[in-house]
């Protein structure tokens, strides 16, 4: 079976370079917006912190409805429930693959880069005074409960529930993105999205050298298939 292509850097950020600095915007930040928000590391898409700050300064705060609110909020603590899932599952399971460890370190840029949108908009973090595997969303808390008593029970349930949880984010998001107007949050979330695209990419290749052929649980066939099949 071939390798899933890992895709490429996300590109949004050069169209939003052309929209949001058509005027005034300082040819610095227009050099610097036009680099891609995202980076690979060790095969996985990770944020780039200082891209992402350089972009957002091109772009408006606009006022924030209800919707987007509440989705910020929770989608930080959703960000590191993956974090926090994969870091629990690389104590178990780090010595026989690295995916783990690898993409916990990607999902600690996506926490920061919500992080980075619950700061301008001056939202207090859910996530400031949690422990590792704690959550203010009781909702979270039962799911991070169930997930690293199902990773708990061998590597194969392990590289399945990373790709539950990449699912679980791809679906979420872009439920989020159908309430959202604001192009700050929009930016990272698309950001998001690919980067959990290039996970379940990485969980299923992982399953497959372990002789397991994956089959989506959240996400329709022809979603999944347009995300891992290409
Ligand atoms: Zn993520
Ligand atoms: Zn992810």
């Amino acid at each position: 079976m071939k390798r899933p292509v890992i895709p490429t850097v996300l590109l949004i950020s050069a169209a939003f370079a052309l929209t949001a600095c058509g005027g005034g915007g300082s040819e610095t930040a227009s050099a610097d917006a036009a680099q891609p928000v995202e980076v690979v590391v060790d095969g996985v898409a990770t944020i780039s912190a200082a891209r992402l700050g350089n972009l957002l300064r091109t772009v408006p705060v606009e006022p924030l409805s209800a919707a987007e609110q509440t989705s910020l909020v929770f989608m930080r603590e959703e960000e590191k429930l993956a974090r926090d899932v994969y870091v629990y599952l690389d104590s178990l399971w780090g010595a026989s693959v690295p995916t783990f460890s690898n993409i916990a370190r990607s999902e600690a840029t996506h926490m920061a880069s919500v992080l980075t949108l619950l700061q301008r908009y001056a939202l207090s973090d859910p996530a400031a005074a949690t422990g590792l595997g704690q959550f203010s969303d009781p909702r979270l808390q039962v799911l991070y409960d169930q997930l690293v008593a199902g990773g708990s029970v061998s590597l194969v349930e392990a590289l399945k529930v990373g790709a539950a949880i990449e699912e679980i984010d791809i679906i979420d998001l872009q439920a989020a993105l159908a309430l959202i107007d604001n192009r700050d949050i929009r930016l990272v979330y698309e950001s998001l999205v690919s980067g959990s695209r290039n996970h379940l990419q990485a969980f299923v290749w992982a399953l497959q050298q372990q002789g397991v052929v994956y089959t989506p649980q959240y996400l329709t066939p022809a979603d999944y298939a347009a995300i891992v099949g290409s």
